[in-house]
């Protein structure tokens, strides 16, 4: 943890949803490494809390709050108590998602509407929540988690691809939209998490975890791209990395 590198002045207050595995997990370790201040949500608070703990352990500042995304209710609870807190909110980073996959024609609504609810309605929440305190103070930094996923399509992938370019597409909007907030979409291909440990098709959902154990990068180095992201000056707004394994086309 090198928190004395950066000053005071430079520490941002940054909220990331679903801290407690994976990309948040590794970003809010990163951000704190980076000197930030990191509020970290997600629904198990258990891991939260060891998160957090062991960030200030190493010397960092973290904070945890228990989140829900689907709910506009939790989402804008963890952004009012972080506001409360520290008095403003820099960065929000939404991060939180799920990716049950499989055909159309298996008709698995309700894991569509899952994906639909977490990865889309849940970024949509963070801003309606995070936006009007960003233009009151005329200044932040939105960043969403899209995926290589956002680009194309595959077999499969059809729900989580739709909630992903929907994710790009709204950010976009959001930029063109601002010229006080600055808004980024980094987009993953293959990351080591627990993404691929969940949906009920289990075909599918091994053939994926395959895929990924084969080819998946750190989680820590899409950590780092979000870092160069926020650490860019106030008037630098990248708006859109892609950060996949080398070995995939
Ligand atoms: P993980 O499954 O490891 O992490 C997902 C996180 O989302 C967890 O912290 C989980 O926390 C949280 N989450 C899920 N549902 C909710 C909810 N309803 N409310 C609040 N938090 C929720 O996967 P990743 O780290 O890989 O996923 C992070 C993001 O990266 C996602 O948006 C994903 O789509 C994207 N991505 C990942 C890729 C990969 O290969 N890993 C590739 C491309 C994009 P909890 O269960 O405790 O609530």
């Amino acid at each position: 943890m090198n928190s004395t590198t950066t000053p005071t002045a430079d520490r941002k207050i940054v909220i990331v949803t679903g801290a407690s595995s994976g990309i948040g997990e590794a970003t809010a370790r990163r951000l704190a490494a980076d000197g930030h201040h990191v509020v970290l949500g997600a629904r198990r608070v258990d891991r939260l809390k060891a998160l957090a703990e062991e960030i200030r352990l190493a010397g960092g500042q973290a904070d945890h709050h228990e989140l829900d995304v689907t709910s506009l209710d939790s989402v804008r609870a963890f952004v009012q108590a972080a506001h409360e807190r520290h008095g403003r909110v820099d960065v929000m980073v939404n991060n939180a998602g799920v990716m049950p996959l499989s055909r159309l024609e298996a008709g698995l609504v309700e894991e569509w509407d899952q994906m639909i609810d977490v990865n889309l309605r849940g970024t949509l929440h963070g801003i309606a929540a995070v936006l009007p305190l960003m233009r009151a103070r005329g200044a932040g930094h939105i960043v969403n988690i899209g995926s290589t996923a956002a680009y194309r399509v595959d077999p499969t992938a059809a729900v989580y691809c739709a909630t992903k370019f929907a994710v790009r597409a709204l950010s976009e909007g959001l930029r063109q939209e601002s010229t006080d907030i600055r808004v980024t979409v980094v987009s993953p291909g293959y990351t080591e998490s627990e993404l691929t440990h969940h949906g009920s098709d289990e075909e599918v959902r091994a053939a994926v975890h395959a895929a990924s154990q084969q080819f998946a990068i750190p989680a820590a180095s899409v950590a780092g791209a979000i870092a160069y992201a926020i650490a860019q000056p106030e008037d630098v707004d990248v708006n859109e990395l892609i950060v996949r394994p080398t070995a995939l086309t």
